[in-house]
């Protein structure tokens, strides 16, 4: 079903825009598409470019908050929310009304936070080496890698994120230098990951906290990252991801997602043909026939 699945992307008419802020990202071809299935009982199926490792972008954001939530626990909370923001993934606007609260962890400003949350205890050199080491173990592979160009180039271009990070400070959200907090985001997000390595890391989503029989963290940490990702994983296009394919899933704007099967499976696609939302165009389509197909989503009845 997989290769079926990609063999119908492969000829599809509308891939979406492709990023262009940045030149590494501007330079992937559109017609990439990657698909990894990961099963509960480690059956791998993979079909297109699975192989291929790509700019995971905000799918990060899930692996930060983990560890974000593994140093400081619920206190993590009082810093930022847990609503859809239902406004672009890099959008302002909110922080004048909120005090500086960002909505969720997984839009820009809340990824921020969160990255500043670390930079409590860890030099940003320590943290960008605890997050890489921390994505391989999930993987089991230590060939993922940190592209340099995009973080430097996420670096150059990142005056909105600038902003969002210099606004929560003047509300007294962002604890450390400005600089360093944005420096270890933009290292996040320049992760490079093929679907294969996304679909693998994110078993512990599926099964509960663990990976491989080992307990990454607890059973109802899981959930609730699962039920952040379902409500918020796909910033004003979340509801609609909801709505058509029904699992938790993270976006990120290189065409990434993520999405997990509670139980079932941990999937990963790549295509980098974005939607108005700056969301995998077609990496949707193809999770909502995959789900179609199977039944796997969540609010299917077991
Ligand atoms: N690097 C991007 C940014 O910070 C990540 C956004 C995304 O993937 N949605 O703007």
């Amino acid at each position: 079903m997989v290769t079926e699945i990609a063999a119908e992307m492969h000829g599809a008419q509308h891939r979406g825009t492709v990023a262009s802020y940045i030149p590494p990202l501007a330079s992937v071809p559109a017609d990439k598409f990657g698909l990894a299935v990961v099963m509960a009982d480690g059956t791998v199926h993979t079909s297109g470019d699975a192989e291929e490792a790509f700019s995971i972008q905000s799918v990060s954001k899930v692996f930060a908050l983990t560890l974000a939530l593994g140093a400081v626990g619920d206190q993590l909370w009082s810093r930022v929310g847990r609503e859809p923001s239902g406004s672009a993934f890099n959008s302002i606007v909110q922080l004048e009304t909120e005090q500086g609260i960002p909505r969720n962890p997984f839009i820009n400003a809340g990824a921020i936070v969160v990255c500043d949350v670390l930079l409590g205890r860890l030099q940003p050199r320590e943290a960008i080496a605890q997050m890489l080491r921390f994505v391989r173990e999930l993987a089991g592979d230590d060939t993922i890698r940190i592209d340099e160009t995009v973080a430097q180039a996420e670096q150059d271009t990142g005056f909105r994120n600038m902003a969002l990070a210099n606004y929560m400070r003047a509300f007294g959200n962002i604890h450390g230098d400005v600089g360093m907090v944005l420096g270890t985001y933009f290292h996040f997000c320049a992760l490079a990951m093929s679907c294969r390595q996304l679909a693998l890391a994110g078993r512990f989503l599926m099964d509960g906290g663990r990976s491989e029989g080992h307990r990454i963290i607890t059973e109802s940490r899981a959930r609730r990252i699962n039920a952040l990702m379902m409500s918020c994983g796909h910033y004003d296009n979340s509801g609609d991801f909801a709505f058509r394919i029904g699992l938790p899933g993270k976006s990120g704007v290189g065409g990434g997602i993520l999405a997990v099967a509670p139980g079932i499976a941990s999937i990963a696609v790549w295509s980098p043909g974005l939607n108005e939302e700056g969301n995998s165009h077609l990496g949707q389509l193809a999770l909502e026939r995959l789900v179609q197909r199977t039944g796997w989503s969540v609010f299917e009845p077991r």
